[in-house]
């Protein structure tokens, strides 16, 4: 079985294609968005998804969030007694989902679709695909973002020349891609946008706007808070104020401090206000898409919205000012992207009516190698880029470049693989180093062949021929900092399997553990001592394995939780 995932940096989704179309897949809890949290204790117990963010508040030491900015990156971060890789983790995640359509399918899925974000380098690349690896899955194919969210909107079933922008503003990256089928081929015509501006950027605007207001009583035991627990206060709080505002037009920002609730009115024209710094940063990447594409504004087929952080007004009031027109949201903007993979999915299934488009990406950066030359002084200057394949070529594509020794009996040539712009090699991304060893000749006398080969899921193999001496290298990149092999890989799956995951048929047992937990802790006296009683009649119900008894309890339970925390007691 085949499946289509978003693994995004704050949610992620996964999606089947079934009976003709692409189906969201809820997780344990109902819910079609998983958030991307994982937290792990010293014994090795292991949450995720919502029940892992509530312990965000609680165990700050033992759990990680937005681990996909980390993704190509040696970074680990330790939890309970080992660190782990942003690829370890993400893997984490992605087992939860393809649990998920096991319990809804019967039938475990073996092989994926996941979607990265198209600006992903080649590292980037290979750690998700890594991590799908990791969590036991084939990955059929990567594919960008943007990509799968035209997909989610039909883009295959409009007529060639048609581009699609995607708008896509998430929790704490922003992209803007043009994407536009040409020959039943879709691709990504440019992209641009800014890895640091999202909803956790509106959410601080909220903070500054409306902490002052909480008064001298708030600001004195917030200032009483370790900085950890005074910001993830703070961020729930606005986070909760600014999505109700996109309902309505005023919203309470609320914190409890021990037995102090501190509560302001946030209003959505003060917040608009405030938030007209970033709004201004939204314009720069659309701008410099259209430019890079050369399409103009007015020749837009659809301007689609993705991401969760586009259902504000304040953004869609900008947007709607930016492009003389609404744009287009009838796919739910946090669905997108994961029905688009599926879409994907169901193409390389070969599930009837898909099959006769074809769906491409392009490289994303221009790869190629390091060379010399000799300047008209005859210096030699080294760490010029040759570039191989050149940016915005459509893939599956194979190149081929040739190259000559530099000096006189020269035994061994060696090729830096760089991803990138600069002519400067240094300025770029290096991707590994491969040597083939050369017959003794004169400076120029020896050829070398080098081929790259690009594939649809933006991995690359590099051949390197030396005809006189028949000699070749058929190479899979590896480089220092990356070179991970099938062993590490194994390692990493036996580190995952070695954690305890609660059974499925608990998981909302332990999310709402872990929200009272959350609540126990954001109390104290007498209030604290009640949930402290909560928690233990919970358990005790639990311990009593009546599957019917337990579901009434912890209803009761949540339902005592609401009223507790969108009315606490003063
Ligand atoms: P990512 O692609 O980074 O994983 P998502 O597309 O899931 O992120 O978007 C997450 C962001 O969307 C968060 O910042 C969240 O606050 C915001 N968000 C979700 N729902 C709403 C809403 N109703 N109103 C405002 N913001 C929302
Ligand atoms: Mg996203």
């Amino acid at each position: 079985m085949l499946i289509g995932i978003d693994l995004g940096t704050t949610n992620s989704a996964v999606a089947v294609w079934r009976d003709e179309r692409s189906q969201l897949v809820p997780n344990a809890l109902g819910e079609l968005l998983t958030p991307s949290a994982v937290s792990i204790d010293r014994t090795g117990q292991v949450w995720t998804g919502a029940a892992a963010l509530d312990r965000m508040a609680t165990h700050p030491e033992e759990t990680a969030t937005s681990f996909k900015r980390m993704m190509g990156t040696e970074a680990t971060v330790k939890l309970g007694k080992r660190s782990f890789t942003a690829e370890e983790l993400s893997a984490v995640v992605l087992t939860s989902l393809v649990e998920d359509v096991e319990q809804a399918f019967g039938e475990r899925p073996t092989e994926a679709v996941i979607t990265v974000p198209a600006y992903f380098n080649e590292k980037q690349r290979r750690a998700t695909r890594r991590a799908g690896e990791i969590a036991g899955l084939e990955v059929r194919r990567l594919i960008n973002e943007p990509t799968a969210a035209a997909l989610a909107y039909g883009l295959q079933d409009r007529g060639d020349r048609e581009p699609f922008l995607v708008f896509d503003l998430g929790g704490g990256t922003f992209d803007v891609s043009i994407v536009e089928m040409f020959d039943g081929i879709v691709e990504v015509r440019a992209s641009a946008g800014d890895n640091r501006l999202g909803g956790d950027d509106f959410n601080q605007i909220m903070i500054q706007l409306m902490e002052p207001w909480l008064g001298e009583g708030a600001a004195a035991a917030l200032a009483r808070l370790s900085p950890e627990r005074r910001k993830a206060l703070l961020n729930l709080a606005a986070e909760k104020a600014r999505r109700a505002l996109s309902d309505q037009a005023e919203a309470d920002f609320a914190v409890t401090v021990g037995d102090d609730r501190f509560a302001a009115t946030a209003g959505g024209e003060a917040f608009e206000e405030a938030a007209q710094g970033l709004i201004k940063r939204l314009r720069d990447p659309v701008i410099r898409s259209l430019r890079d594409s050369g399409i103009d504004l007015k020749s837009l087929s659809e301007i689609v919205l993705v991401g969760g952080a586009t259902r504000m007004p304040v953004v869609r009031k900008a947007l709607t000012r930016m492009f003389g027109r609404f744009p287009n949201h009838s796919v739910h903007p946090d669905h997108a992207v994961a029905l688009g993979a599926a879409v994907q999915a169901g193409l390389l299934a070969k599930d009837g009516g898909l099959d006769e488009i074809r769906i491409t990406d392009v490289a994303p950066f221009t790869l190629g190698v390091d060379t010399s030359t000799h300047d008209r002084f005859g210096n030699l200057q080294t760490g010029i880029f040759a570039p191989i394949i050149e940016r915005n070529t459509p893939v599956p594509v194979s190149r081929m470049e040739w190259f000559s020794t530099i000096r006189d009996n020269q035994r061994e040539v060696e090729f830096n693989v760089y991803q990138g712009e600069a002519r400067d090699v240094a300025q770029n991304v290096r991707l590994g180093t491969t040597r083939i060893t050369v017959p003794a000749k004169p400076a120029g006398q020896v050829g070398i062949e080098v081929r790259f080969t690009y594939d649809t899921s933006g991995l690359l193999e590099v051949d390197v021929t030396v005809p006189e001496s028949g000699l070749h290298k058929n190479l899979v990149i590896v480089d220092e900092e990356d070179g991970r092999t099938s062993k590490d890989l194994d390692a990493s799956r036996k580190a995952l399997q070695a954690l305890k995951v609660h059974p499925r048929d608990e998981a909302e047992n332990v999310a709402a553990m872990a929200r009272a937990g959350r609540c126990y802790e954001s109390f104290t006296g007498h209030v604290r001592q009640t949930i402290g009683d909560w928690i233990t009649d919970f358990q005790g119900v639990i311990d009593k394995q009546d599957k019917r008894l337990i579901a009434e309890a912890r209803e009761q339970l949540l339902a005592a939780l609401d009223r507790l925390e969108e009315n606490p007691p003063l």
